[in-house]
């Protein structure tokens, strides 16, 4: 019989594809369902970044490219990074990958290894408990709550550290909860970092999709950018998940790890596909204003359908484009639920517990999906669960 690598048995999954998988072959008998699960915005990228690709393709951009990314590219980021988060990034500061996930893969890689703890929010993306597992480091979650809308509990995190602690790991905002870390707060973890030498990976991938006060970069505190690893990317703010284009913002130190393990895995990122975020930095900021604009106004339409139905609450997310509704009233965990809605209900959403332990008692639903289609899932889902509790 053929055997794996061990490592393979500690290595996650996301749910939202295999939700999504569930949710086509149903269609594919002839159910009708409604996508709430995958977190990519619903609008088409904008035209003038597909017609850059095009260009970039008859212009020759069809060949390797250099490893941590094309020079334009990592000018235009480094530009757009310096200005956004109020600090001074150089172009060799920049590693752009294929979609920003490689970073999360690339990070824990180079950073943890077998007896290092990596503090990390929990529920949260799936991918950073399967890294850590996956390098055989030791995953220590710091529970989001909903008492403390969704932010870090500080006095867990401070009472989580140990000498092993090698890197904590950032989310703000917040998916699945759209929760924000306030700044008072990461002020307090930058502190921690420095006096203990530990490295931050900071997504940020939802910091263009803030809906209250300015986002805050913990790279910006004193000291904090020779232990940022920050993450960014193309896929949300642009709507462009299906071109893979991300990166990281590191210290030549930390880069020069990224690099080597892109040159070892991907190569490079498409060379056209860069040329296309070349287009999407530089070019009309309206496309993608619009865009969140109109997600700010589903988040007070979905926010308040849920708020509407019996038993169930929903705290108002702060940023990205999901809903994390408290199921706990309900005698039904977080998995059968998310479950139930899509087989008999025909709602595709992703139990809090995709997340994490921590999770339980929660839904998440993408809200980047039409009004008409949010108002439709919201009166499916009071009569769901209305006749649950009948
Ligand atoms: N980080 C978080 C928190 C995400 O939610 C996602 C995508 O869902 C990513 C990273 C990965 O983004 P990309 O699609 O650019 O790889």
């Amino acid at each position: 019989m053929v055997t794996y690598a061990r490592r393979m048995e500690r290595l996650g999954t996301e749910t939202a594809f295999e939700v999504l998988a569930r949710a086509k072959a149903l269609e594919a008998q002839g159910r009708e369902i409604l996508h709430f699960e995958i977190g990519e915005p619903d609008f088409d990228t904008p035209t003038h970044i597909k017609e850059a690709a095009i260009r970039a393709l008859h212009d020759g951009y069809t060949h390797y490219g250099p490893t941590a990314g094309l020079p334009e590219l990592r000018v235009a980021i480094a530009e757009a990074v310096s200005k956004s988060r109020g600090i001074a990034v150089t172009p060799e500061e920049v590693v752009v990958t294929p979609g920003a996930k490689p970073i999360i893969f690339f990070t824990l890689l180079a950073c943890a290894q077998a007896g290092d703890e990596v503090i990390y929010p929990n529920p949260s993306f799936p991918i950073y408990e399967s890294m850590i597992n996956f390098v055989g480091a030791t995953p220590v979650p710091i529970p989001l709550l909903e008492s403390a809308a969704f932010s870090f509990d500080m006095e867990r995190l401070e009472a989580s550290l140990s000498p092993r602690t090698k890197l904590i790991i950032l989310n703000s905002p917040g998916n699945p909860t759209g929760g924000i870390i306030p700044a008072a707060d990461l002020h307090r973890i930058a502190e921690i970092a420095v006096s203990r030498g530990i490295m931050v990976l900071s997504d940020e991938i939802y910091s263009g999709m803030q809906y209250e006060g300015t986002p805050v970069s913990i790279a910006a505190f004193p000291g904090m950018q020779d232990l940022t690893i920050l993450l960014d990317g193309f896929s949300k703010l642009y709507a462009m998940t299906g071109w893979r284009l991300g990166y990281g913002v590191a210290r030549p130190h930390m880069a020069d790890h990224l690099s080597k393990l892109m040159v070892n895995s991907a190569s490079c990122t498409a060379s056209f596909v860069q040329m296309a975020g070349v287009a999407a930095l530089y070019g009309p900021q309206e496309p993608a204003q619009r865009m969140v604009a109109e997600f700010r106004r589903r988040r007070e339409i979905i926010v308040q359908g849920l708020n509407a139905i019996a038993d169930l609450s929903c705290a108002m997310p702060q940023g990205a484009f999901y809903a994390f509704p408290n199921i706990r009233a309900f005698e039904c965990s977080s998995a059968e639920m998310a479950s139930r809605l899509l087989q008999e209900a025909g709602i595709a959403c992703l139990s809090g517990t995709a997340f994490g332990e921590y999770g339980e008692g929660y839904l998440r639903f993408s809200y980047a999906n039409s009004e008409g289609n949010i108002r439709n899932m919201l009166e499916k889902l009071a009569n769901f669960l209305q006749k649950l509790t009948a």
